[in-house]
């Protein structure tokens, strides 16, 4: 696989004869997701050939594909330096289709109820890596799917924290969201983190409208950061007041990830603790936790909804997430491929 020259490049070199080729090849991509040059109908045959030599759409290969029975769409991808990634493609039940990416093969942040933290950190990836996991899912949308409309959400809630690869992930969105590629809202793109709040802070400059997540799973600072080791890093208090000040300067309500954990983080106390994060400036999303092992156990339903419903009495904006891929292992925290290689 070539990672020298990037097809969205491909305007800086003369290797295109026209200057019209340019807008025809972004057009096919981000328009018709078109994923190989020799697709590309509309332009000569020598030169397609002679693009697939110098160039490539995505810099990556689908390895293996797994269809949940809820329609959810797990991929492997392979990377040109043989480590390998998943993102997933999702529909809920209004239809609406996101794209889950991921920043980085594994993650160093070590949160204890996460696959993938396990791994530990192998790589970041480049923003070329993350954007052709996009346009490799949008081609599998347009044209395997039969979802026409065009329309997407995209997560960067797969593998990795992708505030730990700040550069790349701010050079990613930029090019999603330009006009002559996907011309995506920001609105529509989702950083999922697990509280570097200083780069949480810089992110929401670049990007006020772009939607931050926090996976914050506890709001006693040693109960967290027993679970969260970057929680010994940026404590609860300072979390708090960070996005207390982004959501003043931006109104760009956050949302707050808790995993739930039985026995952990769901009793009277916890209720408690989240009250400084009773707030207009937040969204509490419930995730029952993916998997249970020694350390950590999903909880019982009726203890999900007794939580639930105990937060909404105090007037949190509370809302569950359902398990989606759960039969593929492509839900939250479940995307690891150490074991693939
Ligand atoms: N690193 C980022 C994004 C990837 S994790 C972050 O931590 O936010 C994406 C989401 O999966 C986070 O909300 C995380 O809290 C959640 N998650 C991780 N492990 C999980 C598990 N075992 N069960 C349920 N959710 C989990
Ligand atoms: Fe990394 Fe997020 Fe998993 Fe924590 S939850 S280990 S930050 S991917």
């Amino acid at each position: 696989m070539k990672d020298h020259l990037y097809f969205i490049d491909l305007n800086k070199t003369d290797i295109l004869d026209k200057t019209y080729r340019y807008k025809q090849i972004l057009e096919s991509v981000f328009v018709n997701g078109k994923i190989d040059f020799k697709d590309i109908s509309n332009i000569p045959r020598d030169l397609r050939e002679r693009l697939r030599d110098v160039s490539e759409i995505v810099n990556l290969k689908e390895e293996t594909r797994e269809v949940s029975v809820d329609g959810t769409v797990k991929f492997l991808f392979r990377l040109h330096d043989g480590a390998f990634i998943e993102s997933v493609f999702l529909v809920d039940i209004n239809s609406n289709v996101t794209f889950c990416i991921s920043t980085q093969v594994g993650c160093r942040m070590g949160c204890v109820f996460c696959r993938t933290g396990t791994m530990g950190l192998v790589r970041n990836l480049t923003s070329y890596e993350i954007l052709s996991q996009i346009i490799y899912i949008y081609s599998y949308m347009f044209n395997e799917c039969d979802i026409k409309d065009r329309l997407f959400n995209i997560v960067f809630m797969g593998m990795g924290e992708g505030l730990d690869n700040f550069d790349n992930l701010v050079d990613t969105i930029k090019l999603i969201v330009k006009k002559e590629h996907f011309g995506l809202s920001p609105s529509r793109i989702t950083v999922s983190t697990c509280g570097l709040a200083d780069m949480i802070t810089r992110f929401s400059f670049i990007y006020p409208n772009v939607r931050i997540a926090v996976s914050l799973n506890s709001p006693i600072q040693e109960k967290r950061a027993s679970i969260m080791p970057v929680s010994n890093k940026y404590p609860i208090d300072k979390l708090a007041s960070v996005l207390k000040e982004i959501y003043q300067r931006t109104r760009n309500r956050i949302t707050l990830e808790y995993v739930l954990i039985k026995d952990y983080n769901m009793s009277d106390e916890d209720i408690k603790a989240l009250s400084i994060f009773n707030s207009d400036a937040f969204h509490i999303n419930l995730i029952p936790l993916n998997h249970s092992d020694e350390n950590v156990k999903r909880p019982e339903e009726n203890d999900i909804t007794s939580f639930m419903s105990k937060l909404e009495k105090k007037g949190f904006c509370v809302t569950r997430r359902y398990r989606r891929g759960a039969d593929i292992k492509a839900d939250c925290g479940q995307l690891c491929t150490e074991f693939k290689k």
